[in-house]
């Protein structure tokens, strides 16, 4: 096995500011939701994250509920960081979440102070870690005061536990409200954290507006669509996919003629452009400077490859982009 890491692993990689932060995010970053829990060998797992890294990813971006089981995804990665990626801490800029069901009761879901901090201080036993780098709240709560929410942000910032306060999943008008809050408290708001795809295009009303003017970053969740977006269901379901793994959040039904239709139009696009449709579906989302970062899951080494090789192919022109566009109205 080659030197871990890799002594060129940042000549690669793009870093692009979040916001107005002083924080530079890698262009693409890898997310744990997916192949990291308890049902994943822990072997791809590591491998995964070693390879990720030694290609300039330094952002790995998890949730308490990360799993199956909740929670195992982070006691995986605190077991691979203590194993693999000692005295790397400082090169790497790990987020945990909370806000959905983590545990029974009224004081495990949602954006209670009460919720958020301890499950913080949960987050942290499981990876192993003294802080993290960015602690999100990761869904709006319709019922608890978003004083009482930001306020718990502010706090766990100031206690050390997190560096940075950020967002996800807030609409446009509750991120704007979210913002103004935590500037007043003396926290900025680093980064919102969207659901942002060809198929998914509702941050472009009014949303990246709101955090371009605010000077907060945005780090783009499924860019490809958790694989629709890409080659992988253009003939069938493969048997190692996602779809075929029985996924709760991505099914044989989503893929619809219409649907399959555009991402062969999309293919098309990109075959002419020399590129892969993972690749140009990335590109996409990168194409607004506003976009600090693409969050990309992975089940291989060689689609992180995918990921970074795009940085180096050529950037959408207005008409590819047009061209795109057209498909997906
Ligand atoms: P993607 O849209 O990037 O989908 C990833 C999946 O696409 C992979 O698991 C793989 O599927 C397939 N894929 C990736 N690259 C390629 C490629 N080059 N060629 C072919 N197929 C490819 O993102 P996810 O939906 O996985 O989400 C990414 C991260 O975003 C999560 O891990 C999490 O950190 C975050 N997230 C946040 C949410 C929030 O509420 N804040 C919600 C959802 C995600 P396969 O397994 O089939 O190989």
């Amino acid at each position: 096995m080659s030197a871990f890491p890799h002594p060129e692993r940042y000549q690669q990689m793009q870093y692009r500011r979040s916001g107005r932060s002083g924080l530079k995010l890698p262009a693409i970053s890898l997310g744990l939701w997916h192949n990291f829990g308890d049902s994943t060998r822990v072997d791809n797992s590591r491998e995964l994250l070693r390879h990720a890294f030694d290609r300039g990813i330094t952002h790995f971006d998890l949730a308490n509920n990360y799993g199956p089981p909740p929670g195992s995804a982070e006691s995986n990665f605190g077991r691979i960081l203590r194993e693999d990626f000692q005295g790397l801490r400082d090169e790497l800029v790990i987020s945990t979440k909370a806000g959905y069901t983590m545990w029974d009761g009224p004081y495990g879901d949602w954006g209670s102070r009460k919720y958020l901090i301890s499950s913080l201080d949960q987050s942290l036993k499981r990876m192993g870690l003294e802080y993290v780098d960015i602690f999100y709240h990761h869904r709006p709560d319709p019922e608890t005061p978003l004083e009482e929410t930001m306020r718990a942000l502010d706090q766990v910032v100031r206690q050390g536990k997190a560096l940075y306060a950020a967002i996800s999943n807030y609409p446009a008008d509750k991120a704007a409200e979210a913002i103004a809050i935590l500037r007043d408290l003396g926290t900025p708001c680093l980064i919102h954290q969207p659901r942002y795809s060809m198929f998914e295009r509702t941050p472009e009303q009014g949303l990246l507006d709101v955090l371009g003017d605010n000077g907060v970053g945005c780090i783009a969740f499924s860019p490809l669509a958790g694989g629709v977006l890409t080659d992988r269901y253009l003939q069938g379901i493969p048997q190692d996919s996602r779809i075929a793994s029985g996924s709760k959040f991505l099914n044989e039904n989503q893929l619809t003629q219409e649907k399959m239709e555009k991402v062969r139009q999309l293919q098309a696009i990109a075959q002419q452009r020399g590129q892969k449709l993972a690749q140009m579906a990335l590109s996409w989302v990168l194409r607004d400077a506003r976009v600090t970062s693409v969050l990309i899951g992975a089940s291989k080494t060689a689609q992180i490859d995918d990921a970074v090789e795009m940085l180096s192919q050529p950037e959408l022109s207005q008409d590819e982009i047009d061209a795109i566009h057209n498909i997906l109205v």
